[in-house]
């Protein structure tokens, strides 16, 4: 087996299961490459876990075991496999719900590897080529594990040259249609990085629709497919969706369309946000909820937009047009972008403006999204509600 040893003093990191294993922590190793597996060893040669390469954030690899003695093949996966579905027991018993992720990452044992069950059509998502090198076991772990209709997979890392999509199963025609909390969805699992809806949302879509949205007019902007639209739809006064992406317009409609609400019926503008921030205050639109969702980066002609850079303009624009005793919806999945942080740019924000405000619900993953215990940067998600007073 072949090992990398850690620089003197690094090893109580480790010790205390830290699972990404940081480059600058490596003293020297065994020409490390993607995929191999090796023992990670302190200063003394003595053994602290057993890892795999695949390099992803600031890592070289995720550890796997802290066996020496353990085997990482087919059976490994399996018992990891086993015990996350019966961890998900209530995913797959509840009524209303049939998609959610069997297999999250380093929370479940194996960071790099996703796994989410689409009403029996499972997708994969690898992360680097290390963990790609493990696809016989992986693969045959599933089948093993996991009663399911299709399998399909998807390249999240660089320089991929495979492609993803279908694997193995009756490839179903898309889009297929699924449930969350009894409202409908149409998802493609071979169709570009995303699918059509996040799964790790359905919590806070939930408490929007229960306590945001009745009777409300929402505005909800980079919108994708408008589930949160869709959602609030079933209760509030009028919807109103933006998101830059033409393609943006018809699956929103589609959606709308599912759940039994005219398409024709609601608001949808295929526009940049801060365009939209602009219309709407030159035509004095209003909003009770504003729901800001937005991907990481992104870039539209010459202008460019970072999350940890640019939250507090998006919050700024919102506040212009939102109506009294308003909320706003803040989120981000940005795992760089700390709660600690994000809380931060919100309160210095508001209190710059002298509003009167309230952080009233703070949100995260749902439990299918099972996290690290010793690794913050996989609670990704925070989603903020805010009532301006
Ligand atoms: N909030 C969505 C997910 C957002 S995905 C949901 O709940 O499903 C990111 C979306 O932001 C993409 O659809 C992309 O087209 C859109 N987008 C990116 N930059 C944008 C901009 N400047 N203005 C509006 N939409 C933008």
């Amino acid at each position: 087996m072949k090992t990398a040893t850690l620089n003197r003093g690094k090893e109580t990191k480790y010790l205390n299961e830290y699972p990404l294993i940081d480059e600058d922590d490596i003293y020297s190793h065994d020409h490390l490459k993607e995929g191999d597996l090796f023992y990670l060893v302190n200063n003394q040669e003595q053994y602290i876990a057993t890892a795999y390469v695949g390099k992803q954030h600031k890592g070289i690899g995720w550890v796997l075991s802290y066996d020496k003695n353990e085997v990482i093949n087919t059976q490994f996966f399996e018992r990891l496999f086993e015990a996350a579905k019966s961890e998900r027991t209530y995913f797959y018993n509840i009524d209303g719900t049939n998609a959610f992720r069997v297999f999250n990452g380093e929370g479940d044992g194996v960071g790099g590897l996703t796994i989410d069950n689409y009403d029996g059509h499972f997708l994969i998502q690898w992360y680097s080529k290390g963990i790609y090198k493990f696809r016989y076991n992986v693969l045959s772990a599933l089948k093993s594990v996991f009663p399911y209709t299709s399998i399909y997979e998807k390249m999240r890392f660089k320089d991929a040259e495979i492609k993803g999509g279908f694997v193995d199963g009756d490839a179903p025609e898309f889009p297929i249609v699924i449930e969350e909390n009894y409202t409908f969805f149409n998802v493609h699992l071979d169709d570009g990085p995303m699918t059509g809806i996040f799964l790790d949302q359905k919590e806070v879509r939930k408490k929007l629709k229960d306590q945001y949205a009745e009777d409300k007019e929402i505005l909800n902007v980079f919108s994708y497919t408008g589930a949160f639209s869709v959602v609030a739809a079933e209760k509030a006064e009028m919807t109103t969706s933006v998101d830059l992406a033409n393609r943006s317009r018809t699956l929103t409609e589609g959606n709308f369309g599912l759940n039994s609400i005219d398409p024709k019926s609601q608001y949808i503008y295929v526009m940049d946000t801060f365009d939209f921030y602009n219309y709407a205050r030159r035509h004095d639109l209003f909003y009770d909820t504003i729901v800001i969702d937005p991907p990481s980066f992104s870039r539209n002609k010459k202008k460019t937009f970072s999350v940890q850079k640019d939250y507090d303009k998006l919050i700024l624009g919102a506040l212009d047009i939102l109506g009294p005793d308003g909320t706003l919806l803040l989120c981000t999945n940005n795992s760089a972008f700390s709660l600690k942080a994000f809380k931060n740019v919100v309160n210095t924000t508001l209190n710059a403006q002298n509003v009167d405000y309230e952080i009233v619900d703070v949100m995260g993953l749902p439990k299918d999204f099972k996290t690290h215990p010793h690794y913050k940067p996989s609670k990704y998600l925070k989603a903020i509600f805010v009532k301006i007073k």
